[in-house]
Protein backbone atom coordinates (compact mmCIF):
# COMPACT_ATOMS: atom_id res chain seq x y z
CA UNK A 1 0.00 0.00 0.00
CA UNK A 2 1.25 3.03 -1.17
CA UNK A 3 0.48 6.82 -1.26
CA UNK A 4 1.15 8.26 -4.23
CA UNK A 5 1.35 11.40 -5.94
CA UNK A 6 3.53 13.51 -3.72
CA UNK A 7 4.00 17.01 -4.74
CA UNK A 8 5.86 20.03 -3.43
CA UNK A 9 3.49 23.27 -2.55
CA UNK A 10 5.29 26.66 -2.69
CA UNK A 11 6.71 28.15 0.66
CA UNK A 12 4.09 30.04 2.41
CA UNK A 13 1.46 29.17 0.47
CA UNK A 14 -1.86 29.33 2.50
CA UNK A 15 -4.95 26.49 2.85
CA UNK A 16 -8.15 26.73 1.37
CA UNK A 17 -9.26 28.80 4.85
CA UNK A 18 -6.24 31.41 4.57
CA UNK A 19 -4.21 29.47 7.43
CA UNK A 20 -0.63 29.45 7.10
CA UNK A 21 1.19 26.01 7.77
CA UNK A 22 3.91 25.83 10.48
CA UNK A 23 7.08 24.43 9.21
CA UNK A 24 7.28 21.31 7.62
CA UNK A 25 3.67 21.24 7.25
CA UNK A 26 2.74 17.69 5.55
CA UNK A 27 -0.45 18.22 3.82
CA UNK A 28 -2.71 16.32 1.18
CA UNK A 29 -3.41 17.53 -2.24
CA UNK A 30 -6.60 19.08 -2.94
CA UNK A 31 -9.76 17.35 -2.21
CA UNK A 32 -9.95 13.95 -4.35
CA UNK A 33 -6.48 13.35 -5.29
CA UNK A 34 -4.90 11.20 -3.65
CA UNK A 35 -1.32 12.21 -2.75
CA UNK A 36 0.47 14.63 -0.32
CA UNK A 37 2.62 17.55 -0.37
CA UNK A 38 5.61 19.45 1.54
CA UNK A 39 4.63 23.11 2.49
CA UNK A 40 7.46 24.90 4.54
CA UNK A 41 6.59 28.04 5.50
CA UNK A 42 9.28 30.69 6.77
CA UNK A 43 8.73 32.53 10.02
CA UNK A 44 6.25 30.82 12.41
CA UNK A 45 8.50 30.81 15.46
CA UNK A 46 6.22 31.99 18.95
CA UNK A 47 8.08 32.46 22.07
CA UNK A 48 5.24 34.02 24.05
CA UNK A 49 5.13 32.03 27.59
CA UNK A 50 1.70 30.93 29.35
CA UNK A 51 0.50 33.37 31.97
CA UNK A 52 2.96 35.85 31.09
CA UNK A 53 2.51 38.74 33.18
CA UNK A 54 -0.09 37.28 35.20
CA UNK A 55 0.05 36.57 38.88
CA UNK A 56 -1.24 33.73 40.27
CA UNK A 57 -3.57 35.37 42.73
CA UNK A 58 -4.63 37.54 39.94
CA UNK A 59 -5.17 34.34 37.60
CA UNK A 60 -7.08 32.59 40.76
CA UNK A 61 -9.68 35.69 40.71
CA UNK A 62 -9.82 35.83 36.90
CA UNK A 63 -11.31 32.10 36.46
CA UNK A 64 -10.81 29.70 34.10
CA UNK A 65 -12.28 31.75 31.04
CA UNK A 66 -9.70 34.38 31.55
CA UNK A 67 -7.25 31.52 31.88
CA UNK A 68 -7.58 31.23 28.45
CA UNK A 69 -7.12 34.16 26.86
CA UNK A 70 -4.00 34.80 28.91
CA UNK A 71 -2.51 31.32 27.84
CA UNK A 72 -0.21 31.54 25.31
CA UNK A 73 0.66 28.87 22.86
CA UNK A 74 0.97 25.74 23.94
CA UNK A 75 1.71 22.19 22.48
CA UNK A 76 -0.62 18.93 23.48
CA UNK A 77 1.02 15.73 22.92
CA UNK A 78 -1.27 13.01 23.90
CA UNK A 79 -4.35 13.38 22.88
CA UNK A 80 -6.86 10.26 21.24
CA UNK A 81 -8.57 11.74 18.05
CA UNK A 82 -11.38 9.24 19.41
CA UNK A 83 -11.68 10.44 22.89
CA UNK A 84 -12.02 13.90 21.60
CA UNK A 85 -15.26 13.47 19.75
CA UNK A 86 -17.80 15.87 21.61
CA UNK A 87 -21.49 15.02 22.45
CA UNK A 88 -22.46 17.70 19.60
CA UNK A 89 -19.98 16.26 17.08
CA UNK A 90 -21.71 12.94 17.83
CA UNK A 91 -25.30 14.34 16.79
CA UNK A 92 -23.69 15.63 13.51
CA UNK A 93 -22.33 12.44 12.90
CA UNK A 94 -25.61 10.18 13.62
CA UNK A 95 -28.51 13.23 13.86
CA UNK A 96 -30.93 9.66 14.87
CA UNK A 97 -28.67 9.59 17.86
CA UNK A 98 -30.00 11.49 21.42
CA UNK A 99 -28.70 13.19 24.26
CA UNK A 100 -29.35 10.71 26.39
CA UNK A 101 -27.96 7.88 24.50
CA UNK A 102 -24.88 9.75 24.30
CA UNK A 103 -24.90 10.29 27.79
CA UNK A 104 -25.13 6.61 28.73
CA UNK A 105 -22.92 4.91 26.24
CA UNK A 106 -19.96 7.10 27.61
CA UNK A 107 -20.62 6.95 31.49
CA UNK A 108 -18.29 4.54 33.65
CA UNK A 109 -17.12 3.97 36.65
CA UNK A 110 -13.59 2.81 36.23
CA UNK A 111 -11.07 2.18 33.81
CA UNK A 112 -12.88 -1.04 32.26
CA UNK A 113 -15.74 0.91 31.91
CA UNK A 114 -14.01 3.40 30.21
CA UNK A 115 -12.70 1.06 27.54
CA UNK A 116 -15.77 -0.06 26.59
CA UNK A 117 -17.80 3.92 26.39
CA UNK A 118 -13.90 4.00 23.93
CA UNK A 119 -15.27 1.39 21.95
CA UNK A 120 -18.63 2.86 21.32
CA UNK A 121 -17.20 6.12 20.35
CA UNK A 122 -14.69 3.87 17.69
CA UNK A 123 -17.76 2.31 16.03
CA UNK A 124 -19.79 5.45 15.57
CA UNK A 125 -16.68 6.40 13.49
CA UNK A 126 -18.08 4.48 10.47
CA UNK A 127 -16.05 6.28 7.62
CA UNK A 128 -13.11 8.56 6.52
CA UNK A 129 -15.74 11.04 6.31
CA UNK A 130 -16.68 10.68 9.77
CA UNK A 131 -13.38 10.63 11.04
CA UNK A 132 -12.15 13.62 9.26
CA UNK A 133 -15.71 15.64 11.30
CA UNK A 134 -14.32 14.37 14.27
CA UNK A 135 -10.60 15.89 13.06
CA UNK A 136 -12.32 19.24 12.34
CA UNK A 137 -13.98 19.80 15.23
CA UNK A 138 -10.85 18.79 17.24
CA UNK A 139 -8.64 21.08 15.73
CA UNK A 140 -11.26 24.11 16.13
CA UNK A 141 -11.48 23.48 19.45
CA UNK A 142 -7.50 23.06 20.00
CA UNK A 143 -6.93 26.58 17.89
CA UNK A 144 -9.99 28.07 20.12
CA UNK A 145 -7.64 27.17 23.17
CA UNK A 146 -4.71 28.53 21.95
CA UNK A 147 -2.66 25.64 21.28
CA UNK A 148 -0.38 25.57 18.52
CA UNK A 149 0.85 22.08 17.83
CA UNK A 150 -0.70 18.76 18.26
CA UNK A 151 0.82 15.16 18.66
CA UNK A 152 -2.64 13.32 17.75
CA UNK A 153 -3.02 9.86 18.41
CA UNK A 154 -5.54 7.81 16.18
CA UNK A 155 -6.03 4.54 17.04
CA UNK A 156 -5.01 2.51 13.71
CA UNK A 157 -5.26 -1.31 16.26
CA UNK A 158 -8.48 -0.40 16.61
CA UNK A 159 -9.02 0.98 12.96
CA UNK A 160 -8.21 -2.54 11.66
CA UNK A 161 -10.11 -4.40 14.26
CA UNK A 162 -13.23 -2.98 13.08
CA UNK A 163 -11.89 -4.18 9.49
CA UNK A 164 -12.16 -0.64 7.84
CA UNK A 165 -9.28 0.77 5.25
CA UNK A 166 -6.74 2.68 7.52
CA UNK A 167 -5.30 4.68 4.66
CA UNK A 168 -8.74 6.20 3.05
CA UNK A 169 -8.89 7.64 6.85
CA UNK A 170 -5.56 8.90 7.81
CA UNK A 171 -5.72 10.97 4.11
CA UNK A 172 -8.92 12.37 5.60
CA UNK A 173 -7.71 13.38 9.14
CA UNK A 174 -4.43 14.16 7.65
CA UNK A 175 -6.53 16.52 5.01
CA UNK A 176 -7.88 18.36 7.75
CA UNK A 177 -4.64 18.72 9.62
CA UNK A 178 -3.35 20.38 7.04
CA UNK A 179 -6.64 23.09 6.72
CA UNK A 180 -6.71 23.29 10.24
CA UNK A 181 -4.64 26.86 12.26
CA UNK A 182 -2.29 24.38 13.97
CA UNK A 183 0.33 22.31 13.66
CA UNK A 184 -0.83 18.34 13.50
CA UNK A 185 1.35 15.57 13.71
CA UNK A 186 0.27 11.65 14.17
CA UNK A 187 0.86 8.59 16.35
CA UNK A 188 -0.67 5.33 15.31
CA UNK A 189 -1.58 3.47 18.55
CA UNK A 190 -1.60 -0.49 18.28
CA UNK A 191 -3.78 -2.25 20.81
CA UNK A 192 -1.37 -4.32 23.36
CA UNK A 193 -3.95 -6.71 24.07
CA UNK A 194 -4.85 -7.79 20.65
CA UNK A 195 -1.06 -9.18 20.62
CA UNK A 196 2.05 -8.31 18.65
CA UNK A 197 -0.12 -10.33 15.24
CA UNK A 198 -2.31 -7.53 15.33
CA UNK A 199 -0.03 -4.84 16.02
CA UNK A 200 2.05 -5.53 13.42
CA UNK A 201 0.34 -4.20 10.05
CA UNK A 202 -0.28 -0.95 12.37
CA UNK A 203 3.90 -0.77 12.59
CA UNK A 204 4.02 -1.06 9.06
CA UNK A 205 1.28 1.49 8.54
CA UNK A 206 3.30 4.25 10.32
CA UNK A 207 6.41 3.31 8.86
CA UNK A 208 4.68 3.83 5.35
CA UNK A 209 3.80 7.49 6.26
CA UNK A 210 6.61 8.16 8.19
CA UNK A 211 6.91 11.32 5.86
CA UNK A 212 3.79 12.38 5.82
CA UNK A 213 2.99 13.18 9.19
CA UNK A 214 3.10 10.73 11.36
CA UNK A 215 5.76 10.72 13.55
CA UNK A 216 5.43 7.84 16.34
CA UNK A 217 4.20 4.77 16.81
CA UNK A 218 2.38 3.89 20.22
CA UNK A 219 1.20 1.08 22.73
CA UNK A 220 -2.47 1.55 24.05
CA UNK A 221 -5.39 -0.61 25.46
CA UNK A 222 -5.49 -2.51 28.56
CA UNK A 223 -1.92 -2.00 30.23
CA UNK A 224 -2.11 -5.50 32.04
CA UNK A 225 -2.98 -7.92 29.02
CA UNK A 226 -0.14 -6.95 26.62
CA UNK A 227 2.75 -5.95 28.03
CA UNK A 228 5.49 -3.85 26.64
CA UNK A 229 8.04 -6.75 26.29
CA UNK A 230 6.00 -8.66 23.69
CA UNK A 231 6.55 -5.74 21.57
CA UNK A 232 10.34 -5.39 21.58
CA UNK A 233 11.25 -6.45 17.74
CA UNK A 234 8.27 -4.44 16.37
CA UNK A 235 9.73 -1.01 18.51
CA UNK A 236 13.00 -1.99 17.38
CA UNK A 237 12.51 -2.23 13.66
CA UNK A 238 10.47 0.66 14.26
CA UNK A 239 13.22 3.06 15.46
CA UNK A 240 15.13 1.32 12.43
CA UNK A 241 12.39 2.82 10.01
CA UNK A 242 12.43 6.30 10.91
CA UNK A 243 9.70 6.68 14.01
CA UNK A 244 9.71 7.81 17.34
CA UNK A 245 8.61 5.12 20.34
CA UNK A 246 5.78 5.98 22.57
CA UNK A 247 4.34 4.09 25.46
CA UNK A 248 1.32 3.82 27.80
CA UNK A 249 3.00 2.52 31.05
CA UNK A 250 2.61 2.60 35.04
CA UNK A 251 -1.00 3.58 34.15
CA UNK A 252 -3.31 1.01 35.49
CA UNK A 253 -0.29 -1.60 36.64
CA UNK A 254 2.69 -0.90 38.28
CA UNK A 255 6.48 0.73 38.01
CA UNK A 256 7.77 -2.86 36.56
CA UNK A 257 5.61 -1.44 33.70
CA UNK A 258 7.35 1.88 32.72
CA UNK A 259 10.66 0.04 33.10
CA UNK A 260 9.64 -2.55 30.54
CA UNK A 261 8.66 0.47 28.14
CA UNK A 262 11.89 1.75 28.62
CA UNK A 263 13.36 -1.01 27.85
CA UNK A 264 11.82 -1.34 24.61
CA UNK A 265 12.97 2.03 23.41
CA UNK A 266 10.10 4.58 24.75
CA UNK A 267 10.98 8.29 24.32
CA UNK A 268 7.74 9.64 26.21
CA UNK A 269 6.11 7.46 29.13
CA UNK A 270 2.25 8.26 28.47
CA UNK A 271 1.17 8.76 32.11
CA UNK A 272 3.56 6.66 33.95
CA UNK A 273 2.32 7.93 37.32
CA UNK A 274 2.88 4.44 39.24
CA UNK A 275 6.81 5.61 38.73
CA UNK A 276 6.39 7.70 42.08
CA UNK A 277 6.44 4.02 43.71
CA UNK A 278 10.14 3.23 42.84
CA UNK A 279 12.62 5.70 43.64
CA UNK A 280 15.03 4.05 40.86
CA UNK A 281 13.04 4.89 38.53
CA UNK A 282 11.85 8.08 39.66
CA UNK A 283 15.81 8.81 39.42
CA UNK A 284 16.53 6.71 36.09
CA UNK A 285 13.61 9.52 34.28
CA UNK A 286 15.28 12.41 35.95
CA UNK A 287 18.66 11.56 34.82
CA UNK A 288 17.77 10.15 31.12
CA UNK A 289 15.59 13.22 31.08
CA UNK A 290 12.44 10.94 30.03
CA UNK A 291 9.51 12.54 30.11
CA UNK A 292 5.95 11.57 31.63
CA UNK A 293 2.63 12.60 29.49
CA UNK A 294 0.66 13.44 32.49
CA UNK A 295 -2.73 13.35 31.90
CA UNK A 296 -4.23 14.61 35.72
CA UNK A 297 -8.36 14.51 35.23
CA UNK A 298 -7.61 10.83 33.17
CA UNK A 299 -6.06 9.44 35.98
CA UNK A 300 -9.10 10.43 38.74
CA UNK A 301 -11.60 9.66 36.07
CA UNK A 302 -10.74 6.17 35.06
CA UNK A 303 -10.41 5.35 38.42
CA UNK A 304 -6.09 5.05 37.99
CA UNK A 305 -5.76 7.34 41.04
CA UNK A 306 -7.84 7.22 44.09
CA UNK A 307 -8.74 10.97 44.31
CA UNK A 308 -7.53 13.80 42.76
CA UNK A 309 -4.92 14.26 46.34
CA UNK A 310 -3.38 11.03 46.02
CA UNK A 311 -2.31 12.22 42.59
CA UNK A 312 1.47 11.90 42.08
CA UNK A 313 2.37 14.56 39.69
CA UNK A 314 3.50 17.22 42.02
CA UNK A 315 6.12 14.60 44.12
CA UNK A 316 7.13 13.36 40.23
CA UNK A 317 7.34 16.86 39.33
CA UNK A 318 9.29 17.94 42.83
CA UNK A 319 11.45 14.72 42.26
CA UNK A 320 12.94 16.11 38.99
CA UNK A 321 11.00 14.07 36.67
CA UNK A 322 10.36 15.60 33.21
CA UNK A 323 6.45 16.27 33.43
CA UNK A 324 3.66 17.55 30.06
CA UNK A 325 0.53 18.26 31.15
CA UNK A 326 -2.32 16.32 28.60
CA UNK A 327 -5.92 15.60 28.21
CA UNK A 328 -5.53 11.96 27.01
CA UNK A 329 -9.61 12.06 25.40
CA UNK A 330 -10.92 14.79 26.58
CA UNK A 331 -14.53 14.37 25.61
CA UNK A 332 -15.02 11.91 27.89
CA UNK A 333 -13.07 13.24 30.66
CA UNK A 334 -14.45 16.31 30.69
CA UNK A 335 -11.67 18.56 30.05
CA UNK A 336 -9.48 20.77 28.15
CA UNK A 337 -5.77 21.41 28.07
CA UNK A 338 -6.36 24.81 29.61
CA UNK A 339 -7.75 23.42 32.57
CA UNK A 340 -5.54 20.43 33.30
CA UNK A 341 -2.89 23.62 33.55
CA UNK A 342 -5.97 25.11 35.80
CA UNK A 343 -6.08 21.71 38.09
CA UNK A 344 -2.08 22.07 38.15
CA UNK A 345 -1.94 25.42 39.77
CA UNK A 346 -5.38 25.26 41.52
CA UNK A 347 -4.77 21.31 43.23
CA UNK A 348 -1.19 20.81 43.45
CA UNK A 349 0.20 24.73 43.53
CA UNK A 350 2.26 24.90 40.43
CA UNK A 351 3.68 28.57 40.53
CA UNK A 352 3.35 30.62 37.59
CA UNK A 353 6.73 29.83 36.86
CA UNK A 354 6.32 26.61 37.11
CA UNK A 355 3.52 26.24 34.61
CA UNK A 356 5.56 28.49 32.55
CA UNK A 357 8.16 25.46 32.28
CA UNK A 358 5.77 22.68 32.12
CA UNK A 359 4.86 24.43 29.10
CA UNK A 360 7.58 24.72 27.51
CA UNK A 361 8.65 21.35 28.46
CA UNK A 362 4.87 20.72 26.26
CA UNK A 363 7.59 21.95 22.78
CA UNK A 364 10.76 20.54 23.99
CA UNK A 365 9.55 17.14 24.38
CA UNK A 366 7.63 17.32 20.79
CA UNK A 367 8.91 14.83 18.47
CA UNK A 368 8.45 17.28 15.21
CA UNK A 369 10.00 20.81 17.00
CA UNK A 370 6.46 21.87 18.72
CA UNK A 371 6.78 25.16 16.85
ZN1 LIG B 1 -3.81 7.82 26.38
Amino acid sequence: MSLVGVTRIAEGEKNEDGAKNGDRQLCPLASGVRGFAKIVAPGTEKSVPIFRGVVNSRISAMGLQAIMSAMGPVAELHLHLEGSVEVETFLELDPALTREEIARATAYIDFEGFIQSYIWVNKKLQSPGHYALAARRLFERLAAEGVVYAEVTISAGVILWKQQDFLPIYEAVQREACLSKIRVRWILDATRQFGVHAAKPVFDLAAELVNQGVVAIGLGGFEGGGPARWYADLFKEARDRGLRLVCHAGETTDAGSVWEALEIGAERIGHGIRAIDDPLLVAHLKEKNIPLEICITSNVRTGAVGSMKDHPVRRLYDAGVPIILNTDDPALFGCTLTSEYEVARREFGFTEEEIEGLVRNSFSFAFDGGR
